[in-house]
């Protein structure tokens, strides 16, 4: 069984793939508790690997996108599962986590790494993108602990204050090649 807090078809609002239609599964639950969070993840309801499936069908339809966050997705045990019956349903799962739980994910997934406390090498090397949240400071020092040079770096400001967006744009500026900003552009046109 699966704790959840919400499942909404929207848009991905951050990152490399922003403005991409998307059907967002917010798990509930995260094993850290980093101060600065602002995510609801409490959890608001149980439903089967199977359940979630066809509500993500029934909500998106079509959509080829499907979202797993949280809270941190891959702490709940039958994570694996569901990226498995989301993908044998047709969908391309792309998951947010930060990174500090070991999971192989099939080749085929799409891993966002936001690094907090600490981070799982496993999953460092697995990033396809990472986003480092910029809050009083740009926490570049991360960036040792991923070993691919290739993967884009995004710098996002906490909660798109304009403090933490100067910082984030001048880091920006100042390492071209690698970083880029990513502003939380839902937040903007007011959609979850
Ligand atoms: S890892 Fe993410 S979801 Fe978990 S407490 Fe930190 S900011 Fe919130």
């Amino acid at each position: 069984m699966l704790a959840l807090a919400e499942i909404f078809y929207t848009v991905q609002g951050e990152g490399t793939w922003t403005g991409t239609p998307a059907v967002f599964v917010r798990l509930a639950g995260c094993n850290l508790n980093c101060r600065f969070c602002d995510t609801d993840y409490a959890l608001k309801f149980f439903a089967t690997v199977e359940q979630v499936t066809a509500r993500v069908r029934e909500l998106g339809a079509a959509c080829p996108m499907v979202v797993l966050t949280g809270g941190e997705p891959l702490a709940q045990a039958e994570s694996s599962a569901l990226v498995a019956a989301l993908q044998a349903d047709g969908r391309r799962v792309h998951i947010e986590s930060n990174g500090s739980v070991p999971v192989e994910l099939p080749p085929q997934t799409w891993l966002t790494v936001s690094p907090k406390e600490r981070l799982h090498p496993l999953m460092a090397a697995r990033a396809d993108e990472i986003k480092l949240i910029v809050d009083g400071r740009v926490p570049l020092e991360w960036l040792d602990a991923f070993p691919r040079r290739e993967v884009t770096v995004f710098l996002q400001p906490e909660g798109n204050k304009p403090a933490n967006v100067a910082l984030a744009l001048a880091a920006a500026k100042a390492a071209p090649e690698r970083l880029r900003l990513s502003l939380q552009t839902h937040k903007f046109i007011g959609i979850p």
